[in-house]
């Protein structure tokens, strides 16, 4: 067993009141993957400091200098690639090449970060004064608290950290427990590529301490913040109270439609990728499948079909196609929706239990499952499961499915499968969800393009691409008089 401690101004270091957490293998849990700390609100407050001693210098070197040590710690992750996505496999249950898809995620995001830091960041505005220049400049922000959660352990904090670095930000980070081994071997090619000392940090803890620190410390400029909606109502409050910058991306309920005259084996496919993949563990998977009455009973089977030759078992062998729930606690959480979904009226057609045979009952594993006859009105159509459980709702036509598609809180990624232009455009426009796909997964991001939700899923702003800079930086109008 490895132990892994914070990284606190350049050195690895020991929390003071010497408490462990233990991270364990969700699909054998007698393995323990790493030892972390537990550490206290006493070690955010000395990283925020050094953090923000770090920050002096750092936002002054150019962008290309900044960018530097990013290609460079793209390079050390690439090259550790294997071993960072088979601890992530370990640690959080995702299948092998999923970790290694995000893990390679991680080494594109630190590279398109990079190359950011010799892009054009500013405005030259016309001045009613002929004698001015007026322009736009970008500020960093100063210290930036990174909390994440643990279903991406890499690409996320790398999605956080290299745009705030890139702009000039140094980081105080807190991922979450469950994932704070893969999460310390991300921050190990950051210390490898050469930061200097202070300009990032990683604290590991409960959130409700640590995370909660972040939120108040006063020498944190700029929260970002990726995890259920619970815990982003209370950093986004926190956040307001002091006026630190804040920005929240939180849970989904996302929907694929499926219209009459769609490519049914392509919605089918995308419904289990979407709704399965990563034990249905994304913010954006598939979690309600609204289908038109007319295609449904080709739909269900074909869909039936399939899910039956899902294989479920630890992410590491080559024949599992779903891992364990992360945790013992999501597992529950997963049963006791099944149980609510069933209480509720819905027709259980798929699935529904713990995975007991086989010696499975070490691990976190649960069937898929899949209901039928969902009302809009049930739990289980309007609450974040989490796991691996799908409703199918049918519809008379497009208008009523995009009726019950918007009527949740939630509103981040949505589906369409349709040959149609018309329901295409009418989805585009009235789907009210932060990303609407056509013939394409709910589930699926790219780098390059704005990520984020509507509604209750997100505090409005956007991650990845270049919208990411709007959080990371503040706009300075500048004006000078000839
Ligand atoms: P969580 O809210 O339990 O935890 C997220 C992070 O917040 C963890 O690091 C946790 O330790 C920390 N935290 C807990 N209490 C805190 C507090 N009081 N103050 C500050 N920080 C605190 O979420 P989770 O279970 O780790 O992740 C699953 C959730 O994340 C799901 O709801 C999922 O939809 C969401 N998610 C959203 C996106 C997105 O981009 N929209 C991406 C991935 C996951």
């Amino acid at each position: 067993m490895t132990h892994y401690l914070n990284y606190i101004n350049g050195e690895w270091q020991q929390s003071a009141n010497n408490q462990k957490y233990q991270s364990i293998n969700p699909a054998n849990t007698n393995e323990i993957v790493g030892e972390v700390e537990n550490s206290t609100a006493v070690e955010v407050d000395t990283a925020a400091s050094y953090s923000h001693q770090a920050f002096v210098s750092w936002k002054k070197l150019s962008g290309a200098a900044r960018g530097h040590y990013l290609y460079k710690a793209a390079d050390i992750l690439e090259s550790r690639l294997e071993d960072i996505a088979e601890t992530m496999t370990k640690e959080m249950g995702k299948t092998l090449p999923e970790a290694k898809g995000e893990t390679a995620r991680g080494v594109a995001i630190l590279r398109y970060y990079a190359g950011e830091g010799m892009r054009e960041e500013g405005d030259v505005i016309p001045s009613t004064d002929a004698d001015a220049l007026m322009l736009t400049k970008r500020a960093p922000l100063g210290v930036v608290g990174v909390i994440t959660p643990w279903n991406f352990p890499v690409a996320i904090p790398i999605w956080k950290m290299a745009p705030a670095l890139i702009y000039g930000n140094t980081v105080v980070f807190k991922p979450a427990l469950e994932a704070s081994a893969t999460a310390a071997k991300v921050i190990e090619c950051f210390k490898e590529a050469g930061l200097p000392n202070g300009v990032v940090n990683m604290v590991n803890g409960e959130g409700g301490e640590i995370g909660q620190r972040i939120v108040d410390n006063p020498q944190i400029n700029g929260i970002t913040f990726t995890g259920s909606d619970k815990t982003g109502k209370m950093v986004g409050q926190g956040a307001l109270n002091r006026g630190a910058k804040y920005q929240l991306e939180m849970g989904g309920k996302n929907p694929v439609i499926v219209t009459n005259d769609a490519d049914i084996d392509l919605a089918v496919e995308a419904t289990i990728s979407g709704g399965l993949r990563s034990t249905g563990q994304k913010c954006t998977a598939t979690s309600r499948v609204i289908i038109d009455e007319k295609i449904y009973p080709t739909f269900k089977e074909k869909l039936l079909k399939k899910v039956k030759e899902i294989t479920v078992g630890n992410g590491l062998l080559p024949e599992t196609w779903m891992g364990p729930c992360v945790s013992e606690k999501q597992l529950n959480t997963v049963l006791e929706y099944i149980e609510i979904g069933e209480k509720e009226g819905a027709t259980l057609i798929h699935g529904g239990n713990r995975l007991t045979d086989n010696g499975r009952d070490q691990g976190f594993f649960v069937e898929p499952t899949i209901f039928e006859n969902v009302t809009t009105d049930m739990r289980i159509a309007q609450e974040e499961i989490f796991g691996p459980v799908l409703a199918l709702m049918k519809v008379k036509n497009l208008e009523e499915a995009l009726t019950i598609a918007n009527d949740v809180e939630f509103g981040l990624s949505a589906s369409i499968f349709t040959a149609n232009i018309q329901n295409m455009l009418h989805f585009i426009d009235d789907m009210e969800a932060g990303m609407v796909r056509i013939n394409a997964e709910s589930a699926g991001v790219e780098l390059q393009a704005p990520f984020g939700g509507m509604k209750k899923s997100s505090s409005h702003s956007r991650e990845q691409g270049q919208a990411a800079k709007e959080f990371y930086t503040n706009i300075k109008t500048v004006f000078i008089k000839g």
